[in-house]
């Protein structure tokens, strides 16, 4: 991925794709401590534009802010760079990866005085858990891996740390010949995907595992919320356990990366008919008409590049 044309941001200079290079004493390549957000870019109908700006920069300083990160940046700024990253790359649709993390300075636990930094690359990036899943569905495991506790790295941060969770997960799940992981919390109870939030439709009721089991508060998630009050489904934020994803009628990931994806089966049990269920395919079109510019209610969501 290193090796290609293109222009990556780092601390306010577009810099050679092949030159974004960072020292080996990095702090956070030793601790972890940094946070990234996932953003995508749709080539509407009205011109290349990102899906929701606001909310993905305003979490990226959310994050900064819970891993006491001071960035020397405005929101105004970031949204802009973001922009211009897409633009100077040419790219119609695309992926988007903010990052900001700790200079080298110094190398103890403690990063008091060290540099923060901030690096923004846009890249072509297709369906994240394949164009076929999209359509039928994945198999997911539920994860021997139990999700983050709230009260350890901070769960509503999303950190460069926490993802080593997710990749043992997502490994684990892989390796078996499933498609992702299903996490469950420190309880026991559903809490998400290893990059995805988790819903379940049962008897024409949609629902989502609430924050506190240490799920992402996902942009997605939120936007899942208001297609389901468009189209007249009532929507709850509960506790959710593993046999209830198995009974129920349907299930689906959301995530930037992986859209809208349905899940036809957890642990070899088929949910419902086994396939994406109607409902799912309801919000799954909404959200595609929404991030394509294809329905004027959301137009304020797509910030044109
Ligand atoms: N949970 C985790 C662990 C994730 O990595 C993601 C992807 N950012 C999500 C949920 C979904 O969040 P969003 O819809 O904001 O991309």
């Amino acid at each position: 991925m290193a090796d290609r044309d293109g222009k990556i941001w780092i601390d306010g200079e577009l810099v050679d794709w092949r030159d974004a290079k960072i020292h080996v004493l990095t702090h956070t390549l030793h601790y972890g401590c940094g946070a990234f957000e996932g953003v995508r870019a749709y080539n509407t109908a009205q011109g290349t534009a990102i899906f929701r700006l606001r909310e993905h920069t305003e979490r990226l300083f959310n994050s900064a802010k819970i891993l006491r990160m001071k960035l020397p940046y405005t929101v105004e700024q970031v949204m802009d760079a973001q922009k211009e990253v897409v633009r100077v790359n040419k790219l119609e649709s695309c992926y988007i990866r903010p990052l900001t993390w700790i200079g080298s300075e110094k190398l103890g636990v403690s990063p008091k005085g060290n540099t923060i930094h901030l690096m923004i690359a846009a890249w072509s990036w297709g369906a994240y858990l394949g164009e076929e899943g999209l359509k039928r569905g994945i198999r997911v495991k539920t994860s021997s891996y139990t999700r983050h506790h709230v009260n350890i790295t901070m769960t509503q941060a999303k950190t460069v740390s926490n993802y080593t969770n997710s990749i043992l997960a997502n490994m684990e799940a892989t390796d078996d010949g499933y498609d992702e992981a299903m996490l469950l919390d420190a309880s026991g109870f559903v809490s998400e995907g290893a990059g995805e939030n988790l819903f379940i439709i049962k008897n024409g009721v949609v629902y989502t595992p609430d924050l506190s089991a240490g799920a992402l508060n996902g942009i997605t998630r939120n936007t899942i919320f208001a297609i389901c009050a468009d189209l007249g489904l009532k929507i709850v934020e509960k506790r959710i356990t593993r046999d209830e994803v198995y009974i129920a009628d349907e299930a689906f990931f959301t995530g930037t990366a992986a859209e809208v994806t349905p899940i036809r089966e957890l642990d070899r049990i088929e949910i419902g008919a086994g396939q994406r269920g109607p409902v799912t395919e309801k919000i799954q079109s909404a959200f595609f008409d929404i991030v394509n510019g294809r329905n004027g209610k959301y137009a304020e969501w797509l910030s044109k590049v």
